[in-house]
């Protein structure tokens, strides 16, 4: 090999040995000074000639180079990355890094050459571009919970953590959709909080706002799992009932009604709600259904309050 070839090969951390015979190979040109760091010298002083006599590695690796010239292989073999201890380079109070080493057999028209290389700079890319890909990986992973608190946000009131109007809203248009027919059976439960603005004004909005938070626990509480409550509207409520009947309907209603009704809200006086009921017809769109649970809330208003109204959808016509 030409002087500038092996220094070139210095500079790039390879050390080459070419095969003479059998387990025979010699090593070419002066070694670079990772070789020397982890390989002993041999007695003489020379660099170490059978680095395989002092890494298992090496020692693993050499019978496959073997077998691969022994059979007339050609292109190349290779170790892939292995960590090996350094003999010295320890300073002060400071752990030597281990040095990733690959070996390859190759054939170079009729050479057989067997190289060492210190993957340093590869392998300091290698664990740079998976560095990298943590830390993506880490910031793609806040950006999804990021976007679940966000989506929790976008769907649930933040005082009574009910569904708000808008999810309401598209379970509404969901349950609908889904609905096979009128027997099935899907009522809405319109609710509002009587005289609230009196409590409000008598106990103050503090007081109105723990009233509302209260409100959304027993509808939680006295609810079906498969009922689906939310806030409206400042102080109304909604309540969506599948595979429920307009009597069933009514039934749910005068249950909160009466437990609301009986509840201690801790400010001194009862609370009551009003409660319209109204039950899907097959075919007509979310407003129609709305409004007559709205219709129905407003007979339970024009009743007195604190009571429950149904509106049949057969009346309709
Ligand atoms: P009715 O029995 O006819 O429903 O009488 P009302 O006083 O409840 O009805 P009205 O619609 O006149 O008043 C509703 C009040 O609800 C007015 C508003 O200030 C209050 N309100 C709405 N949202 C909130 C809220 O988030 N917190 C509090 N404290 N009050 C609210
Ligand atoms: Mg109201
Ligand atoms: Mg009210």
């Amino acid at each position: 090999m030409n002087e500038l070839a092996l220094r070139l090969l210095r500079h790039m951390e390879i050390v080459v040995f070419e095969r003479k015979g059998p387990l025979q190979y010699q090593r070419e040109g002066m070694v670079p000074d990772f070789y020397r760091q982890v390989f002993p010298d041999d007695a003489n002083g020379d660099p170490c000639s059978e680095p395989w006599r002092h890494s298992p590695m090496l020692e693993f690796f050499l019978p496959l180079a073997e077998n691969f010239f022994g059979e007339g292989g050609s292109g190349e073999i290779n170790s892939g990355v292995w960590l090996e201890a350094p003999l010295t380079g320890a300073e002060e109070g400071k752990m030597p890094e281990d040095l990733p080493l690959t070996a390859s057999a190759l054939v170079l028209g009729d050479a057989q050459v067997f190289v060492l290389q210190c993957a340093r700079d590869e392998y300091a890319e290698r664990a740079r571009i998976l560095r990298q890909a943590r830390n993506e990986l880490l910031e793609r992973r806040k950006v999804y919970s990021d976007l679940a608190l966000f989506r929790k946000k976008s769907l649930y009131d933040a005082m009574t953590d009910l569904y708000n109007h808008a999810a309401f809203m598209d379970i509404l248009n969901e349950r609908m959709t889904n609905h096979k027919s009128y027997h099935a059976g899907l009522a809405l439960l319109f609710m509002d909080i009587d005289n609230f603005k009196q409590i409000n004004d008598a106990h103050g909005h503090l007081a109105g706002d723990s009233v509302l938070i209260q409100l959304g626990d027993i509808l939680r509480r006295s609810l079906r799992k498969n009922d689906v409550p939310a806030r409206y509207g400042g102080e109304e409520f909604a309540v969506l009932a599948s595979r429920t009947t307009l009597q069933q309907g009514r039934i749910i209603g005068e249950k909160l009604r009466q437990t609301v009704e009986k509840h201690d809200f801790g400010i001194g006086q009862a609370v009551t709600i009003s409660i319209g009921v109204s039950i899907y017809k097959s075919g007509e769109d979310a407003a129609k259904f709305i409004n007559r649970a709205d219709q129905a809330l407003y007979d339970a208003k024009h009743g007195g309050r604190n009571r429950v109204e149904v509106r049949m959808p057969w009346l309709d016509e």
